[in-house]
C-alpha cells in the first residue's frame, strides 16, 4: 500500500502527528493491540497549561525545572510550556469536553505545581482526549489506521534491496497479529510514538503493551537514547492483589488527601518534606512511602480524603469512587490502601525541537523520547502536553521539508526462514516475570551499585537465551515484546550505573550527593 508517512503508535503523540501530517500527506498509523491500548486513554489527572490570570509561563517553567532537578533543557521546557494554551484550544476545537467553571475551564492542582493549571475531564481526561483524536483520525480521508500490528524493527539502509548500509529509516517491519505474517511498511518519513517502557517493572501503572518497543527499535537501528535511569514511580497506586495497576490520581492529594501510616495512624509526610507535605514532587512522596513501608514492614500506606464532604469527593473523582466501590472501598468514608508503582519513562530516544532523532527520516514524539522537558523527574500532567507539542512539531518539520524527502527504495521482505513455531511458550512467560521482578528489586526506587550489577549480570544471561530463541522461532507479539523489554532493562541499568550521584528519580545509596553540574546520561549504540 502506498503511504507517505508511517506513524507507529495511536496514542496522543501518534494521533496528533497523524492529524497534522494528513493536511498534506497520506498517513499510515500502526498500533499493536487495539487503537486505545496505549497509556493515553488511561490518563486521569489532566493536561498542564498556563490559563489562570495569576499564573505565568515563567512559574510553569520554574516548577518543571524544580521537579526535573535541573536536568531539563530550558529551551525545550519553554518551547513546550508556551505552546500549551494553543494545545488546549486545539483540543477544545476537536470536541474534548473539558470541565468548566461557568465560562472558563476548570483548573485543578497537582503536586509540584505552584498554581492551579490542570485542565481535565473529570478524572478520566485521557479517555476523553483519546476518543476525540481517534474520531478525527477515523474521519480523515488521508489517514489509514491499522490495529493489531506489532512493529518489530525499523527498516534502514541495511534492508534496501540494493544494500546501502546507511542509517536512513524508511519504515518498519510489522507482525500482523491475526495472520502471523510480517509486512514491510515504507514511507518517506517515519514517526515513532510508541510510549514508555513501564512494564519492565513488576508493579507499574502502565498498560500491558508499555514494553519500550520504540526505544529498543531506535536503539537497535543506531539512535542515541538518554536518561533512561530516570524512571518515575507514582506514589499512589491502589494496593489490591487482583487489580495490580489502578492509579489513584495525584489530584486526590491536590484536593486535600492525606497520607497516613496505618500502623501509627499518623500523617508522615512532615518527616520527609514538612513544607510541601503531600504536595511534594512525586519522587519525594514515593521515597517517603517506600521508606515507611520498609521501616514498619507494611504492605501499604493509607491515602485518606474521607474528611472532605462526600459530595465533593464523588463530584471530583467519579471514576475512582466507582472503581473502589466495586472493590468494597468507599473513599468518601474510608482510607485507600496505596503503594508506589512505576508510572512514567522520563528518558528515551533523543530528539530535538523538531522531533528529529539521530537517524535521517526518523522522528519521535511522546513518552518514548528524551526531549529535555522532564529532566530528572516529570512534573505531573506535563507528559500529555509533550505528546501534543512534539507530535505537531514533528509533523510540521516533515511537511516544511517535504521536497527533501526521497521516495523510499525497494526493501527486502522479512526473512521468513524461521518457520518453526515455538512449543515452549513457558520460556517467554518465565523470562518476562524474571526481568520484571529483578528490575523491581534491584533497579527500583532506592538503588545501589551492587544491586545494579546483579541486575546487569542477569540481563547478560538473558540476552544469550532470548537472542537464541528469537533467532530460531517464528516471531510472536510476546517474543517481540520480551526482546524489547530486555533491551529497555539493559538501557536503564547501564544508564543508572553511569550516574555517580543522586538526582531526581535516580537515588542511590552509594552516591547520595547531587553534583553541582547536571549532565544527561547519553548512551551511544
Ligand atoms: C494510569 C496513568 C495515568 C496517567 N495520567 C496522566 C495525566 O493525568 N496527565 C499526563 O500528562 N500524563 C499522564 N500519564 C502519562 C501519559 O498518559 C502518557 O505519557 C502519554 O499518554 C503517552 O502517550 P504516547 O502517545 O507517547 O504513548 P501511548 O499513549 O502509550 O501510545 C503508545 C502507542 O504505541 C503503540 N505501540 C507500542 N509499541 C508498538 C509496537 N511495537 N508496534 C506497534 N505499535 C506499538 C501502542 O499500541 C499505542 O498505540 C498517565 C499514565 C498512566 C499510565
Amino acid at each position: 500500500m502506498e503511504h507517505d508517512v508511517i506513524v507507529i503508535g495511536s496514542g496522543a503523540a501518534g494521533l496528533t502527528a497523524a492529524l497534522a501530517l494528513a493536511e498534506k500527506c497520506r498517513v499510515l498509523v500502526l498500533a499493536k493491540g487495539t487503537l486505545a491500548s496505549g497509556s493515553t486513554a488511561w490518563a486521569q489527572g489532566g493536561i498542564a497549561a498556563v490559563l489562570d490570570a495569576g499564573d505565568t509561563f515563567e512559574d510553569h517553567v520554574r516548577d518543571t525545572m524544580v521537579a526535573g532537578a535541573g536536568l531539563n533543557r530550558r529551551e525545550t521546557v519553554e518551547f513546550v510550556i508556551e505552546r500549551a494554551p494553543h494545545v488546549i484550544d486545539r483540543l477544545v476545537e476537536l470536541g474534548v469536553p473539558f470541565n468548566t467553571d461557568g465560562e472558563t475551564l476548570h483548573l485543578t492542582r497537582e503536586g509540584g505545581h505552584s498554581h492551579r493549571r490542570i485542565v481535565h475531564v473529570n478524572d478520566a481526561t485521557g479517555w476523553a482526549v483519546h476518543a476525540a483524536l481517534l474520531k478525527a483520525a477515523e474521519e480523515h480521508p488521508n489517514i489509514t489506521l491499522r490495529a493489531g500490528q506489532t512493529c518489530i524493527d525499523l527498516i534502514t539502509g541495511r534492508h534496501e534491496q540494493r544494500y546501502s548500509g546507511s542509517g536512513r529509516v524508511w519504515g518498519v517491519y510489522a507482525l500482523d497479529e491475526a495472520s502471523g505474517k510480517v509486512e514491510a511498511h515504507v514511507g518517506r518519513a517515519t514517526v515513532l510514538a510508541t510510549g514508555g517502557a513501564g512494564r519492565v517493572y513488576q508493579f507499574s501503572t502502565a498498560p500491558r503493551g508499555a514494553t519500550g518497543d520504540g526505544i529498543a527499535m531506535a536503539w537497535r537501528a543506531g539512535a542515541r537514547v538518554g536518561n533512561m535511569e530516570m524512571m518515575q514511580f507514582h506514589p499512589t497506586c491502589l494496593y489490591n492483589l487482583e487489580v495490580k495497576n489502578f492509579l489513584i490520581t495525584e489530584a486526590v492529594r491536590g484536593e486535600g488527601g492525606r497520607l497516613i501510616n496505618p500502623r501509627t495512624g499518623k500523617r508522615f509526610m512532615e518527616f520527609y518534606d514538612a513544607e510541601r507535605m503531600e504536595l511534594a514532587p512525586r519522587d519525594v512522596v514515593a521515597r517517603a512511602i517506600d521508606s515507611e513501608i520498609k521501616k514498619y514492614g507494611l504492605d501499604y500506606v493509607h491515602l485518606d480524603i474521607s474528611h472532605m464532604p462526600a459530595d465533593f469527593v464523588r463530584g471530583h473523582f467519579p471514576t475512582i469512587c466507582e472503581k473502589l466501590l466495586e472493590l468494597g472501598i468507599d473513599m468518601t468514608r474510608q482510607p485507600i490502601p496505596v503503594v508506589p508503582a512505576q508510572h512514567y519513562t522520563c528518558g528515551g530516544v533523543m530528539i530535538d525541537l523538531d522531533g528529529r532523532t539521530d537517524l535521517p527520516g526518523l522522528y519521535a514524539a511522546g513518552e518514548c523520547t528524551e526531549s529535555g522537558l522532564h529532566g530528572a523527574n516529570r512534573l505531573a500532567s506535563n507528559s500529555l502536553l509533550e505528546c501534543f507539542v512534539f507530535g505537531e512539531a514533528a509533523a510540521r518539520h516533515i511537511l516544511a521539508n517535504w521536497d527533501g524527502f526521497a521516495e523510499p527504495p525497494r526493501v527486502r521482505p522479512w526473512d521468513e526462514s524461521r518457520v518453526t513455531n515455538s512449543d515452549e511458550e513457558v520460556v517467554i512467560k518465565q523470562n518476562w516475570t524474571e526481568i520484571r521482578r529483578f528490575m523491581w528489586n534491584y533497579v527500583g526506587i532506592v538503588r545501589t551499585t551492587k544491586r545494579l550489577e546483579r541486575a546487569q549480570h542477569r540481563i547478560a544471561l538473558l540476552f544469550g537465551e532470548i537472542d537464541d530463541y528469537y533467532g530460531q522461532f517464528r516471531v510472536t507479539t510476546d517474543l517481540i515484546e520480551l526482546r524489547n523489554l530486555l533491551h529497555s532493562a539493559d538501557l536503564i541499568v547501564r544508564s543508572a550505573l553511569r550516574r555517580h550521584e543522586s538526582r531526581g528519580l535516580h537515588f542511590t545509596l552509594d552516591y547520595p550527593q547531587t553534583r553541582s553540574v547536571a549532565k544527561d546520561t547519553i548512551l551511544v549504540p
